[in-house]
């Protein structure tokens, strides 16, 4: 049982997710993105996220003073960036869009709740 590499908390997760988004920084032969100087680097970092899964992105140095600017999860597999107000806005659609599945599912099925509480889950059972 023990001995083996799965990550068991956040932490380890993030280790993994660090130690291959350096291997992927490291490994640039496949990467899509044009390097960018000093200042649009900076500005991307701080206004921009990933357009494929809204991670935070990082600065690559390149040769000739310019950077890559991957995300921290994608790494060469970036694709692009969106503003960070336009993650955040669509953020706050998708909570909107499960409140209201979560209504719509309990006018359609009235039996299911979001989640019982541990007493529910006991007087369901018996006790
Ligand atoms: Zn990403």
């Amino acid at each position: 049982m023990s001995g083996n590499n799965q990550p068991h908390t956040w932490r380890d997760q993030l280790r993994v997710d660090q130690r291959l988004a350096r291997n992927r920084a490291e490994d640039a032969a496949d990467c899509i993105l044009d390097p960018l100087d000093d200042q649009l680097a900076d500005t991307t970092v701080r206004d921009y996220v990933c357009s494929n899964c809204w991670g935070h992105l990082l600065k690559y140095p390149r040769p000739g003073h310019t950077w890559l600017v991957k995300c921290h999860r994608c790494g060469n597999l970036t694709k692009g960036y969106v503003t960070k107000a336009y993650a955040g806005r669509r953020k706050s659609e998708s909570v909107g869009d499960l409140m209201d599945v979560k209504i719509n599912l309990e006018s359609v099925l009235p039996g299911i709740k979001p989640r019982k509480s541990p007493d529910e889950t006991m007087k369901d059972l018996g006790y």
